[in-house]
């Protein structure tokens, strides 16, 4: 059995992506199952969603803790979610990335896959320059490096099941597919010990607490940049973001509360004047 975990932020498609793969390995005679788990349900909140392909009925219904898989949409998630947690040794880690993160813990034997999918779905029109919809690029790039289903199922299978931009998103698995490419240079740490496998630890019930103490701003990769200037200090952009990360001077103007800005863009989008930029967060 082939296990894989997508790990995204809401709206890059990493749910659907596990469906779509699920589609394409089914198109070719497995046996699939695929589900998400969700944290927080909002825009550029981390995402997880899990796909198993069998040869034989799956009977399991647990989500994945030993992925041989893990697939990140977003470039910026390796920094806030340990994303390479479990990855079975001799697993693939398949990054949307132009370079590898300055800190990966790998298993041994890891091997590390880069597309740039971010340019490749902007290249097509997928999504927004805020965000980008990567998961069919993500696909492309997965069957190429994995071999877990062929091109021509997944392409099959996009046309099923995206609803809109069939022939975009089918271009885009292909350019995912012939543009991923296996880094070379980090192998994994020297083969551990055998021993026993690690316990699966059980799924824990999900706390509530203040938002307060929730400094989103680790979700994101995009910041917004306003422009007083041009700013009629209409409130807009402080009444429709959505985590209370604007504040109003004593004059009206508006300024952003770092800490608990995600970088959704919402601001950007209702700003009537369109003087509110995302730009890239600074590392
Ligand atoms: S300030 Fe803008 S980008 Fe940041 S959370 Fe609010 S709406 Fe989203
Ligand atoms: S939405 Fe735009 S114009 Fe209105 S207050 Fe915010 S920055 Fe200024």
């Amino acid at each position: 059995m082939t296990e894989i975990r997508f790990h995204g932020r809401g709206g890059q498609g990493a749910v659907v992506a596990s469906e779509i793969l699920a589609h394409a390995a089914f198109r070719e005679g497995h046996w699939v199952q695929s589900f998400p788990f969700f944290g927080v349900e909002r825009r550029g909140s981390p995402v997880t969603a899990y796909a198993r392909v069998e040869e034989h009925p799956i009977l399991l219904r647990t989500s994945i803790q030993q992925p041989e898989i893990v697939v990140v949409l977003d470039p910026g998630l390796p920094r806030v979610v340990p994303v390479t947690e479990g990855l079975r040794e001799g697993g693939l880690l398949l990054l949307n990335a132009t370079h590898p993160p300055a800190s990966l813990s790998l298993p041994p034997r890891a091997r590390v896959a880069l597309v740039d999918a971010n340019r490749i779905a902007l290249a097509h029109r997928l999504g927004s320059r805020t965000m980008p919809i990567v998961n069919t690029v993500m696909l492309g790039a997965l069957a190429k490096v994995s071999g877990v289903v062929g091109l021509p199922a997944l392409l099959g299978a996009i046309g099923e099941n995206v609803p809109v931009k069939v022939p975009e998103n089918q271009e885009a698995a292909s350019e995912g597919f012939a543009q991923v490419a296996l880094e070379p240079g980090i192998p994994g740490p020297a083969p551990a010990p055998q021993g026993p496998a690690p316990p699966v630890i059980p799924e824990a019930p999900v706390a509530t607490i203040p938002s307060s103490t929730l400094h989103t701003s680790t979700w994101r990769t995009l910041v917004p940049s306003i422009h007083l200037d041009g700013c009629t200090r209409c409130e807009f952009c402080w009444k429709f973001c959505p985590d209370d990360a604007i504040g109003l001077d004593e004059q009206g103007f508006p300024h952003v509360r770092e800490a608990y800005c995600k970088g959704c863009g919402i601001c950007a989008e209702e700003c009537p004047p369109k003087v509110i930029d995302m730009v890239p967060e600074v590392a």
